[in-house]
């Protein structure tokens, strides 16, 4: 490469770039380059909620010579299923274009270089496809620099807006027991509007739900920021709210782009002491203890390099000394996380937020067995029948839709009709249908029917047991959210299920001349309504104030109930399958 001028690193954009599930490099790491870092004791959380995925990615060359350097422990295949590792689940969080692509990257790469000769000279980490514009040169001449394999699938014509819409993770190995999960989230301030940081932040929600502990929730940040963004206030504040009080302190704050400030926060500290104090959550700690100044661009400078991009002395000194910097702070960062930090188990997060996030992934499981119920106690008391109705919950893929505006075909079940659940597969259009977005309901799961043959009058009294017992869940439940709805500004997601389920059985009717049973269903159904809400009246009118224990013994006790866990356990599978296919692994 021929380009003689010097170049400045005038980073104006970065589009991140997502690789596709196909990198499948076998490329195996001698032994003799392991080296084990030894990392203070750790509390062991056993990993219960996310199966591990050992797929094979982007395996790195080590230095020749300098593999001793190696610090980041690469591992053979096999290894992997003799080990039970202890993971340190690390949350990032920052808004769109303070280079989180760029950060995860340069970490992975500081962590297994101890200088930017040995990064110049060996092959850089991939952990996922960046690339960015450079200024190079007297004229700034725009020259866009590439770092990994580019996925042709992705627009490319919008640099700078944040492509990360989705929560994705990035695990490797340190030492012989411990993995990093570093997960990478939708960009905070996004360019789309404020309609879009909510669902991002619900995405996020959703995606930490499934995990069983975090370590560290880590918020990147660039010095010198003249304001923080109100988003930023938004974001973390929802985060807080659902985690609890006691995440303040696995809080730690990273600046992406210190040289500038001398590796300082700079001008963003006295802002961010402000914020801090004004949240509802008092005393998050904001110290040098906790608080990691990296230098992104002097990997940014590593990749320019490997561009054909060349620099002058007085550069080469100043990027070699940064990047010593920033391999410092990250294996400061590294002891902090894996020594000092306390681990926040799931079970320890508690909060109105994250109660009602608990209810809502219950509500069609609960509220789909209470139809079922009465259905079955219908076809009892109606026809005195033999058989009833079995729920089959089934997995389904992520992208799975039921479309409310296509017809559906009832199918009979000893007379009663029901709608099955008819999967549209909608990504950015509906592959089985014409309707738009808002006609498709997401689904977790999709249920099946059977009919069964063993009624006896000792199985009638539990499904009446059972019948009351979510019912009465299902009262408590409206009731909790009309009494913290203050602090809830969503919609009443028991109500709009069951209006759905009303209107499902109104249609039926409509459809089909023997619709006997059906007919009572839909005002059993509209009853049930009927008190749920004359509940809520009481509720609202009497004050009460909020047990948040009693509500998580309650969700708890519901979901052992067998005919709700078999649901609930699918769900599972549903988010353990997604976050397994959202999930990079650097062996
Ligand atoms: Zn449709
Ligand atoms: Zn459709």
């Amino acid at each position: 490469m021929g380009c003689s001028q010097s170049a400045t690193i005038g980073i104006q954009s970065e589009s991140e770039i997502f690789p596709g599930s196909t990198h499948t490099s076998q490329e195996t790491i001698p032994n003799r380059n392991k080296r084990v870092e030894k990392l203070p004791a750790l509390e062991r959380v056993s990993l219960n909620n996310v199966r591990e995925h050992h797929q094979r990615f982007s395996l790195c060359s080590p230095t020749p010579g300098e593999s001793h350097q190696t610090r980041i422990q690469l591992q053979n295949f096999d290894e992997l299923n003799h080990f039970e590792y202890t993971f340190i689940n690390v949350l990032l969080l920052g808004e769109s274009g303070v280079g989180k692509s760029t950060f995860i990257n340069a970490i992975v790469n500081y962590l297994k270089f101890d200088t930017i000769e040995q990064a110049c000279s060996g092959q850089p980490i991939v952990l996922m496809p960046v690339s960015f514009l450079l200024t190079v040169g007297d004229n700034f001449e725009e020259r866009i620099i590439r770092f990994g394999n580019e996925d042709p699938n992705e627009d490319h014509h919008h640099p700078g807006q944040s492509v990360t819409q989705h929560c994705r993770s990035y695990v490797f190995t340190i030492g012989t027991r411990t993995k990093i999960r570093l997960i990478d989230t939708p960009g905070m301030g996004d360019t789309r509007g404020s309609d879009q940081d909510n669902l991002n932040m619900q995405h996020i929600l959703s995606f930490i739900n499934n995990l069983s502990h975090l370590n560290a929730i880590c918020i990147l940040l660039k010095p010198n920021e003249s304001r923080l963004n109100v988003v930023f206030r938004s974001y973390f504040s929802q985060l807080t709210d659902f985690l609890g009080e006691n995440i303040r302190n696995n809080i730690i704050f990273c600046f992406t782009n210190t040289r500038g400030t001398f590796f300082t926060p700079g001008n963003t500290a006295p802002l961010l002491k402000e914020i801090l104090g004004k949240f509802s959550i008092k005393n998050i700690p904001f110290k040098k203890s906790n608080t990691f100044c990296f230098d992104s661009e002097s990997f940014r400078y590593l990749i320019a390099i490997q561009n054909g991009i060349n620099f002058d002395d007085y550069q080469k000194e100043e990027y070699k000394e940064s990047w010593i910097n920033s391999v410092n702070e990250s294996n400061r960062f590294l002891g902090y996380i894996c020594g000092a930090l306390k681990t926040y188990p799931s079970d320890e997060w508690k909060s109105i937020n994250h109660a009602q996030f608990q209810i809502n992934q219950m509500i069609r499981p609960i509220l789909e067995t209470i139809r079922n119920l009465f259905r079955n106690l219908i076809l009892y008391e109606e026809k005195s029948s033999t058989q009833l109705i079995k729920l089959c919950p089934s997995v389904v893929a992520h992208s799975s839709t039921i479309c409310i505006k296509c017809n559906r075909v009832p199918k009979d079940y000893n007379e009663f009709w029901i709608y099955p659940d008819d999967l549209h597969t909608f990504s950015n259009k509906c592959l089985n249908c014409r309707c738009s977005r808002n006609r498709h309901i997401d689904i977790n799961y999709k249920l099946d029917y059977e009919l069964s043959n063993n009624v006896n009058k000792q199985f009638i009294d539990e499904i009446k047991l059972k019948s009351d017992q979510l019912n009465q869940a299902i009262f408590e439940f409206g009731c909790f959210f009309v009494d913290t709805s203050r602090t809830l500004k969503t919609n009443d997601l028991i109500l709009s299920f069951l209006n759905q389920m009303i209107e499902e059985e109104n249609q039926i009717c409509q459809l089909k001349t023997n619709n006997n049973l059906n007919l009572i269903l839909y005002k059993q159904l509209n009853q049930f309504k009927e008190e749920y809400e004359q509940r809520q009246n009481v509720s609202i009118s009497n004050k009460n104030s909020i047990n948040l224990n009693k509500i998580y013994i309650l969700s708890q006790n519901i979901s052992r109930i067998d005919l709700i866990e078999k649901q609930i356990d699918v769900i599972k599978q549903y988010h353990r399958t997604y976050m397994n296919e959202q999930e990079k692994q650097l062996l």
